[in-house]
């Protein structure tokens, strides 16, 4: 399997490139067509003054019809594709997964308590060791 990758990140809706442990993972989604009039892809309204897309809007819309969907709904149809370094047992391979978010006890190594966050969850296809792809909170 060979991932398509992006040639930039105005094609994605989510991107990142970050060290897991020992190993690695390099994430991204791909917008997708207007499913009404195939134009234009989905994304994050923009601003009209600074035509900066609103990351923090809970919908998405086409910028050619303005057909909108909420967040949750078009994310679920979305693919995230994933290219890693299990931390593990080094295994480097491809994957790709709903992008849907789970609910996980993440452990904070500085002080040993464990935290409620959400994360794009996958399996190593060598060890099975369970890879965590946790969304950046705030402040942290
Ligand atoms: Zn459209
Ligand atoms: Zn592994």
């Amino acid at each position: 399997m060979t991932l398509k990758q992006p040639n930039s990140m105005d094609e994605c809706i989510y991107f990142t490139n970050r060290s897991i442990g020992s190993g690695k993972a390099k994430a991204w989604v791909f917008k997708v067509k207007c499913p009404k009039c195939s134009k234009s892809l989905m994304g994050k309204p923009r601003d009209p003054k600074t035509n900066k897309p609103k990351i923090r809007s809970t919908e998405y819309t086409c910028p050619s019809c303005n057909y909108t969907e909420q967040k949750n709904e078009h994310e679920e149809k979305l693919t995230a594709n994933i290219q890693y370094t299990c931390p593990k047992c080094s295994n480097q391979s491809e994957i790709e997964i709903p992008y849907k978010r789970k609910k996980i006890q993440l452990l904070n190594e500085e002080t040993g308590k464990k935290s409620p966050a959400d994360a794009l969850q996958f399996k190593c296809s060598k060890c099975e060791e369970k890879i965590n792809i946790t969304k950046k909170m705030k402040g942290t």
